[in-house]
């Protein structure tokens, strides 16, 4: 029966419906819809928490109803509710477990809160001919940088993470100084098109010793005294945009290769919001087609925060027979390793 998939753990809220059926196309994907609140937090230049609580109380229950009738799905017909139960901001975290509880309850199914990451990590098995374990996958969002050693659901080994700032962090903070306006990272990458090559230079950083954790904030910190000092032009911002992106994306390429040669895996995910980088997807996969690995990647709607992701990892959960009790409870901060294996 279809699992309805909730997600609000930052700011967007997303909702799909999905039957889970290992080998249909698209996994069993029967609807997702997506409601962004990017334009109510740009003014902030940033993510406001009460104001995105408020906005998932507002949006999610009409995506519920969108996503249903997209489907031709009545709730009656549901098997299951899935909702992201953390990590992320509290507030907006409990718009979606108290609603998704309280539907899962009416309608007397099981319902289980799914980690924000899992749902990222699993989000190319929505896709064609989907990675089988054991991969490796790079998690790159707003929050994580990480490389994992995936052996199954649920059986995960964290083999990098950051030590500052995340991936999209980065891109967002580096973007908001040189006056991008919120949120930067696609924007920035938008502009890192026109850069030209080597007109500026930053460093990759990490890669000199070994070890697979990330630091970013450096770098931003060389972007800064680079644009300080530049003309300040807008050929200028792209070229030190082209530079930035290659930066983190040629830090990004050192990592993953390192993390496939450690575990000797032959196959490497990549997901979150980063995932969607253009430069990053094809110097990986050029990587991939030299050094003999594969890559995986979503498709660029599910690469940022979407419903469908979390459909898929809690319908699989569900169908290993996993839900939790009624409680309204999720976890802010939540260690991907803890998670039972499915
Ligand atoms: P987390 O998943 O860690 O809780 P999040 O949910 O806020 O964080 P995502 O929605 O997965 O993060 O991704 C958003 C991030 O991805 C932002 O930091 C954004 O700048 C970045 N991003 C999106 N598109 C691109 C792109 N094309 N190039 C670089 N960064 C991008
Ligand atoms: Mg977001
Ligand atoms: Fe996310």
């Amino acid at each position: 029966k279809p699992v309805l998939g909730i997600e609000t753990s930052c700011d967007e809220t997303g909702v799909a419906l999905l039957r889970w059926q290992p080998d249909a196309p698209g996994r069993g994907l029967l609807a997702h819809v997506l409601y962004s609140q990017i334009k109510l937090h740009a003014d902030y230049g940033g993510v406001v928490p009460e104001l995105a609580s408020r906005d998932h109380v507002r949006k999610l229950l009409p995506l519920v109803r969108e996503a249903l009738a997209q489907a031709g799905l009545a709730p009656a017909d549901l098997g299951g509710v899935a909702y992201t139960a953390g990590p992320g901001l509290v507030g907006a975290l409990l718009v979606g477990a108290a609603a998704g509880r309280a539907l899962a309850w009416a309608l007397g199914v099981p319902a289980i809160g799914v980690h924000h990451m899992e749902g990222h990590l699993l989000a190319p098995l929505l896709e064609d001919d989907p990675p089988a374990p054991p991969f490796v996958a790079l998690l790159v969002s707003g929050g994580h940088s990480m490389l994992v050693e995936v052996k199954g659901i649920g059986r995960y080994r964290i083999l990098g993470d950051t030590l500052d700032d995340a991936a999209g962090e980065a891109f967002d903070k580096t973007a908001k100084l040189m006056g991008l306006p919120y949120p930067g990272g696609p924007a920035l990458a938008k502009l890192a098109e026109q850069g030209r090559p080597g007109a500026f230079h930053f460093s990759r950083p990490m890669t000199d010793r070994p070890g697979l954790d990330f630091s970013f904030s450096g770098l931003k910190t060389q972007v800064l005294l680079a644009w300080q000092q530049s003309d300040q032009s807008g050929q200028t911002r792209a070229d030190v945009a082209r530079a930035f992106e290659e930066a983190i994306v040629d830090t990004l390429v050192i990592k993953c290769r390192r993390a496939l040669e450690a575990t000797g895996a032959r196959r490497l995910v990549i997901a979150g919001g980063v995932g969607a980088n253009r430069r990053l997807r094809a110097e990986l996969a050029a990587a991939g087609g030299r050094e003999g690995f594969r890559t995986y990647f979503p498709r660029l709607a599910f690469c940022t925060d979407n419903g469908a992701m979390i459909a898929l990892a809690g319908a699989i959960r569900l169908a290993h027979g996993q839900h939790q009790d009624e409680r309204i409870q999720v976890f802010p901060r939540w260690d991907l390793e803890s998670l039972p294996a499915a």
